[in-house]
């Protein structure tokens, strides 16, 4: 068999090969601590299933859904813009419904960018990007974010031969795996850079609803004359325990939106079950920041055990502003990556080496608070243990 040389330049996805190796051990007995994946642990919200279970009777939603999503999502996305960013878009030439943001996201960098065209990535970054960009035949142009510039990428520093072929920036924040947050004068720069060098700027804001200590993140659309230049992924995996249902949108640059995702995407799939996005708006409609509130809460205690087990431990780790991962150095004299493989086999905590998302990730471990705070306690204490 031979397939094509476009799967050799990447790597097989991460979590698809933790699972298996998760699997192994658990057919073993072992009992694992999954601080891997950034899955919410916590149920959906009941009025959301339940409104999937009234759409799902209807025999309406049993066929084709309109390719740019039901308009009852899209409209219901667009009032929540308004009243969580003050952010006007048309439903009908500004939003189009996703299979998840990382259908979304893959689908749009084959819109955009093609042989001989560079996209700028973030390096760590959430792998999508990357391996998208090279799949469509582009290069990734990579802009190092590090602790000491606060994960920002520095955008000057780009050389101009670069960006002459630059066609996308792709930013995303608060940030996975980093954790690095920004304010709305980063995004305002951000947009004013993309206007200079004719540039798509992709905002992935899959983690924009959590947030602690009275952070609350902006979207880039905020800023004046985001629309020309930029499109935003708002995702309802993380902010209503949704990562089952696939359910996002795409916001922003009517063209952007329309002609470089949607051609691709109209082509490819045919849309989101209709009732999954009526399942949607009753998650945007129903008192969403009593619940994400409520979550953020959760996670915040969660990161408070993880914080301080990881310094206990060795750790020279600091508490995120947003997302529910750490971003934690290796202790000194620790290989991150030996380290991650260690504590799986020895402590059976998963947590994924930082080169999983790039090379400048190297350094690093990333743990997520998607269990309960005695599971984190008995995590900690077992990497305590290994680390000895
Ligand atoms: N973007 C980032 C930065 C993520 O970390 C994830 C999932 O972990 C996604 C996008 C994908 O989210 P969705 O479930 O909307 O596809």
């Amino acid at each position: 068999m031979r397939f094509a040389e476009r799967i050799a330049q990447v790597p097989p996805y991460l979590f698809a090969e933790l699972n298996k190796k998760k699997a192994a051990l658990t057919a073993q007995g072992a009992d694992l601590i999954d601080l891997g994946v950034g899955d919410p642990d916590r149920p959906t919200p009941i009025h959301v299933i339940e409104a999937l279970a009234r759409a799902a009777q209807d025999p309406a939603t049993h066929r084709y859904p309109p390719y740019e999503g039901i308009l009852e999502f899209r409209s219901a996305m667009a009032r929540y813009y308004q009243r969580r960013f003050g952010v006007n878009l048309d439903p009908e030439r500004e939003v189009m419904t996703v299979i998840g943001s990382k259908e979304g996201l893959a689908h749009l960098l084959w819109g955009l960018v093609g042989p001989g065209d560079v996209a700028l990535v973030p390096e760590p970054a959430y792998p999508v990007y990357r391996t998208h960009t090279l799949l469509a035949g582009a290069e990734p142009y990579p802009l190092p974010l590090a602790a000491d510039n606060g994960f920002l990428p520095d955008l000057e520093a780009v050389p101009a031969a670069v960006l002459d072929r630059a066609r996308v920036l792709l930013l995303n924040y608060p940030n996975n795996p980093t954790t690095g947050v920004v304010d709305l004068g980063f995004f305002e720069h951000v947009v004013d850079f993309a206007h200079r060098h004719g540039l798509v700027v992709c905002h992935d804001a899959a983690y924009v609803e959590l947030t602690f200590d009275g952070y609350r993140a902006p979207s880039i659309l905020q800023v004046t004359g985001a629309r020309e230049v930029a499109v935003e992924f708002y995702s309802l995996s993380k902010p209503f325990n949704m990562t089952g249902w696939r359910l996002g949108a795409a916001l922003g640059n009517q063209d952007v939106v329309f002609r470089a995702l949607g051609i691709i995407k109209t082509n490819t799939d045919s849309g989101q079950f209709a009732a999954v996005q009526l399942a949607g708006v009753a998650a945007l409609e129903h008192d969403p920041a009593d619940f994400i509130t409520g979550m953020n809460q959760v996670y915040a205690a969660r990161r408070q055990v993880l914080v301080e087990g990881l310094r206990q431990a060795g750790f020279d780790v600091k508490a995120p502003l947003g997302t529910f991962y750490v971003w934690a150095p290796a202790p000194p004299g620790e290989d991150a990556a030996g380290l991650a493989a260690r504590l799986l086999e020895q402590a059976h905590v998963i947590a994924v080496p930082g080169a999983a998302y790039g090379k400048a990730g190297r350094d690093y471990l990333r743990f997520a608070c998607t269990v309960e705070e005695d599971r984190l306690r008995e995590a900690t204490q077992r990497i305590r243990a290994a680390l000895g």
